[in-house]
């Protein structure tokens, strides 16, 4: 498996040396790229069109989570052809196992998170990404709440919710269901010394 050279921050650039828990960063809130050494992984890794590896996003397991994946089948979705542009292909991610690309972030974030011993995740969503979140923590026996504008389409609260997460629906926006996360997030840290 490669090595993480560092975590860098997509907002200001500045590098972090690895750490057990990689949140976000810690001057301006940005997400956090993964910068692994792609010199080893050249020499190293197999290409996935000569190996046997999953027909799965975790072919690439190279530049993935080094752990026991949370994986529902997402991603190698197929490649369409245009029936308007030659030689344009459109790749139909609502093949995903949650019916969006959401489910790819969700399997490596969800990997990472159980990886790191979290037993309860939350997030503020709109739509598909409370979905993915509640189909990715059941399938790794974790807990999840979301927090979803109470306004959302039936289909994203009903995917939340026949997974067996946590639904909050909140009289606002998404950015309101974020300050919703973040503050309850900060009492749960005041009262026991583990999420
Ligand atoms: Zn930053």
């Amino acid at each position: 498996m490669a090595k993480i050279i560092s975590f860098e921050c997509s907002r200001c650039g500045e590098k972090f040396v690895p750490q057990a828990k990689p949140t976000i960063c810690p001057k301006d809130g940005g997400p956090l790229y993964v910068r692994y050494d792609l010199a080893e992984i050249r020499r190293e890794a197999c290409r996935p069109s000569v190996c046997n590896v999953p027909k799965s996003m975790w072919r690439y397991a190279a530049v993935l989570p080094d752990a026991e994946p949370v994986t529902l089948g997402e991603g190698f979705t197929p490649m369409l052809p245009s029936r308007k542009y030659a030689r344009l292909l459109i790749k139909d991610e609502g093949l995903n196992p949650t019916g969006s690309f959401k489910a790819r972030g969700m399997s490596a974030a969800i990997t990472m998170l159980r990886h790191c011993g979290l037993k309860k995740l939350a997030a503020p969503s709109a739509g598909n990404a409370g979905g993915a979140l509640a189909a990715y923590a059941a399938a790794a026996g974790l807990e999840a709440y979301v927090f979803m504008p109470k306004d959302v389409p039936i289909a994203n609260r009903l995917e939340v919710e026949a997974s067996g997460a946590h639904l909050t629906l909140v009289d606002g926006l998404i950015s309101d269901c974020g300050r919703m996360v973040a503050e309850r997030k900060e009492r749960k840290a005041g009262s026991t010394s583990r999420r």
